[in-house]
């Protein structure tokens, strides 16, 4: 005889599953992917099931536990979707429960709230039909308003264990509140004017309650009128939750009349007679090409086969852009999924795309895990961008990688698109690995633009941060009324703040990095931990009075602009002004609608825009960045200077590019000034095939965080040991510090493994390894945290 056992992932940090006893009355509705309530330590846990299975009492552990509940009549994930996280868990080394709960939002929602239960068999006792117990327990919070006797009882039969203490969990369902109004009886009676007002506006409405801004906006009745009516009890206000749409406010353009290009219809012919199969795509199209109404085009061949498809683009600055356009085309079959959504939003959207109402998902990584029944087609927009890769939060999972193993285990096409593909998804294609389609051509008249490339160390004295050719430039464009973009990827005003005595800059106390400083604010702030600091009066070093503001970021560079560009009409783009929930999307929409002349930003205004009155690009420095101590430095200098220029010049208009560097013979800066793709990637394949880089290697990272300096380096030391031990001892690199040794206090060190692509067996070997470390950390380093990445 057997029982029914399962397998359940707590979504906390720990790298282990757990058995429990399928009770029986559980066994019918229990499949992976519900959710379950179990005991877990001292109290009861949500978790997810992960398998189900029989097995010999005798084999079981003694004192095996069962699950004391189920939340869900159906599994949340489809068998595809649950394999998809079992290879992450393992790829990614990442605890299984936290990576359920990446893939499910309204996870966060959990709500915990301790109740107070009858013990089992107790439920007739005396004492306990004293208590008059509700049915889904008593709250913990109710002894505060209970009288003191009773509160003793309770205490009391808590000891005893008559009375036992749970966990309840609700799933929160934070949709946004707003305050409603309902009208009551004794207000049918109204009569001063802006009673009788308020009295038509609810009675026009089939239930009699509106939201309070609703009511204000049709009425004109001023707040403080529905305050003095609700205290005099005539009026009813309670806050109503509301799902949201998270389009709302969200950019829609116009729809336009689109007739493909023999190009693009080459394109969609190839990929739709692949349909059916598992058919990675590395689509390779220069900016303004075409590429979003490619994708657009099969989004809609999927829908028309009774499937969904799945669009991921990069983080924030472009989903509400790139899902616009997707709006304008599918209407409400589309849904938009980012970070920035409210629990709300996730819920609502979650909900829409499981009732089967969204065939399309546009947005960032996590909405891989949209819980579409029958995906048809994953794009990968912009693929080659950082922002697919997880960083900090376990799983560190790479949306793209982990879009080809799911497209894989579903047999459909997944796309990954760009016009400065990855230097790994250049090199796959290559291989025969990915099929290579391209768009040449740019759409329409749109022409390539011209690209000048000003040396700064032969700049004229005098000229500060632009050079006289790029101000006459930017003066020409916006007196033609044309726009421009600016890109300066560094934020804040000076960059840094240095004594003139002894040469430090001011750093951080927190963490070892120089402070930038922000004038709007007259504020130091450290960009890692956002310590803020006013500029101290004298060199913390040295103590000489010297301090002298350094470097420039994108707030200098726009005071700049307006005070050398007379009427130029500037907008900035970056972390810090667009903090707010809408920001991006508001600043989009002026520029787009021509209230500024010139888009000035960070990196976010390289991204995936699309303005046709664009006829000029200036990079004020494109050597910012070559520095970075890592080994896509190259790639991402030639990315980005590539990605910007290809904003200039997208409509009928001549496009232009300056670009300022100081190191303009730099492969990086020289071969994207050239928009010549072909030589750049030729020659950092050979530079990364040379040091035994990706796409020649997979790699880990292992780092060792804590606060005492002396521990975190002997623990790295030793997994530096148990690694050579199993490895090529010259493929473990380091130990060394992070770029950043201490952040917030912590330091931090690392090794580097590197496995070439024939030693997958030997990697797998060694990441059961780590794993089972990080699962007995607590014990062999307390205090100390180990964070595992692959494919950093
Ligand atoms: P990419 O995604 O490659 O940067 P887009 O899809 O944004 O390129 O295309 C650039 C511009 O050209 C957009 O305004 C787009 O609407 C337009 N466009 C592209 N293909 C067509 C077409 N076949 N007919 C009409 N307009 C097109
Ligand atoms: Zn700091």
């Amino acid at each position: 005889m057997t029982i029914p056992i399962c397998e359940i992932a707590f979504p906390v940090d720990v790298m282990q599953t757990f058995t429990y006893r399928v009770p029986d009355r559980f066994k019918k509705q229990l499949k992976p992917g519900c959710r379950v309530i179990a005991p877990f330590g001292s109290r009861h846990q949500p978790g997810y099931c992960i398998s189900v299975s029989e097995s010999d009492p005798d084999k079981l552990p003694k004192g095996l536990k069962s699950l004391s509940e189920i939340r869900d009549e159906t599994p949340l994930f489809t068998p595809e979707q649950m394999q998809l996280f079992h290879w992450m868990a393992f790829y990614y080394m990442a605890p299984p429960g936290l990576v359920l709960k990446a893939a499910h939002p309204s996870e966060a929602g959990f709500k915990k709230e301790i109740r107070y239960f009858p013990a089992p068999d107790m439920a007739a006792h005396p004492e306990i039909q004293r208590l008059n117990i509700p049915p889904d327990g008593l709250p913990e919070s109710s002894l505060n308003t209970m009288p003191p006797d009773t509160v003793k009882q309770v205490q009391s039969l808590l000891k005893q264990q008559i009375l036992i203490a749970d966990n309840v969990f609700s799933v929160e369902r934070t949709t946004r509140m707003v305050k409603a109004v309902r009208l009551t009886d004794l207000f049918a009676r109204g009569e001063h004017p802006s009673h009788v007002k308020i009295l038509a506006a609810l009675k026009s409405r089939a239930i009699p309650e509106a939201t309070l801004s609703d009511l204000m906006r049709e009425t004109g009745v001023s707040r403080s009128v529905f305050q003095t009516l609700e205290k005099k009890g005539v009026l009813e206000s309670f806050n109503q939750e509301i799902p949201s749409d998270p389009f709302t406010g969200a950019y829609v353009p116009k729809n336009r009349e689109i007739v493909l290009t023999n190009e693009q219809i080459q394109v969609i012919e190839e990929i739709t007679a692949h349909f059916d199969r598992f058919y990675p795509v590395l689509l390779h199209g220069v900016t303004g090409s075409g590429k979003t109404e490619v994708y657009i085009h099969l989004a809609n061949e999927a829908i028309k086969r009774g499937k969904q498809a799945l669009i991921l683009v990069p983080e924030i600055a472009i989903t509400p852009h790139v899902a616009g356009r997707f709006r304008s085309v599918f209407g409400k079959k589309v849904a938009i999924w980012h970070s920035r959504m409210s629990a709300g939003e996730r819920i609502w959207t979650w909900q829409s795309i499981r009732r089967g109402d969204i065939q399309v998902v546009v947005g960032a990584r996590s909405a891989l895990f949209s819980p579409f029944p029958r995906p048809g087609l994953i794009v990968v927009d912009e693929e080659h961008d950082a922002s697919f890769k997880q960083q900090e939060q376990s799983p560190g999972y790479h949306g793209r990688d982990a879009a080809i193993y799911y497209a894989r285990l579903l047999k459909i096409p997944v796309i990954l698109g760009s016009a400065t593909p990855s230097v790994e998804s250049w090199y796959l294609a290559q291989t025969g690995k990915y099929h290579l389609l391209t768009l040449k051509e740019r759409f329409g008249s749109a022409g390539y633009p011209q690209v000048d490339l000003i040396d700064l160390r032969t700049k004229n004295p005098g000229e500060t941060l632009f050079t006289r050719e790029m101000l006459e430039a930017l003066r020409e464009c916006v007196k033609r009324g044309e726009q421009a973009i600016v890109l300066h990827n560094r934020r804040g005003f000076h960059t840094f703040v240095r004594c003139e005595h002894c040469g430090q800059p001011v750093e951080c106390p927190h963490c070892s990095v120089s402070m930038t400083w922000h004038k709007p604010w007259q504020k130091l702030v450290c960009h890692y931990c956002d310590h803020q600091e006013p500029l101290p009066a004298v060199c913390p070093s040295c103590g000489d009075a010297s301090l002298r503001v350094a470097g420039s970021g994108t707030q200098r560079i726009e005071d700049e602009l307006v005070k050398r560009i007379k009427d130029a009409r500037v907008i900035r783009m970056d972390l810090d002004s667009t903090r707010g929930r809408h920001a991006h999307v508001k600043i989009l929409n002026t520029f787009e609608n021509k209230n500024f002349d010139i888009l000035l930003g960070t990196q976010m205004v390289s991204k995936g825009l699309d303005f046709s009155n664009v006829t000029l690009v200036c990079i004020v420095n494109a050597d910012t960045g070559l520095g970075i101590p890592d080994f896509r430095s190259a790639e991402r200098v030639w990315q980005l200077v590539a990605q910007v220029s290809g904003r200039s010049g997208r409509g009928t208009l001549p496009g232009r590019v300056i670009i300022q560097s100081w190191q303009p013979e730099h492969p990086a800066v020289n071969l994207a000034a050239r928009l010549d793709v072909r030589a750049f990637y030729q020659q950092e394949l050979e530079r990364r095939k040379h040091l035994l880089y990706p796409p020649f290697s997979r790699l880990i990272l292992i780092r060792v965080t804590g606060k005492d300096r002396e521990r975190v380096i002997t623990a790295i030391k030793q997994l530096e040991n148990i690694c050579k031990h199993q490895m090529p001892p010259e493929q473990v690199l380091g130990p060394s510090s992070a770029p950043v040794e201490r952040v917030k206090e912590f330091y931090r060190w690392q090794i580097l493994l590197k496995f070439k692509r024939n030693e997958d067996e030997n990697m797998n070997r060694i990441k059961t390894i780590l794993i089972r470390i990080l699962q007995d950390r607590r014990n062999r380093m307390p205090g100390l945290k180990i964070t595992l990445n692959a494919d950093p």
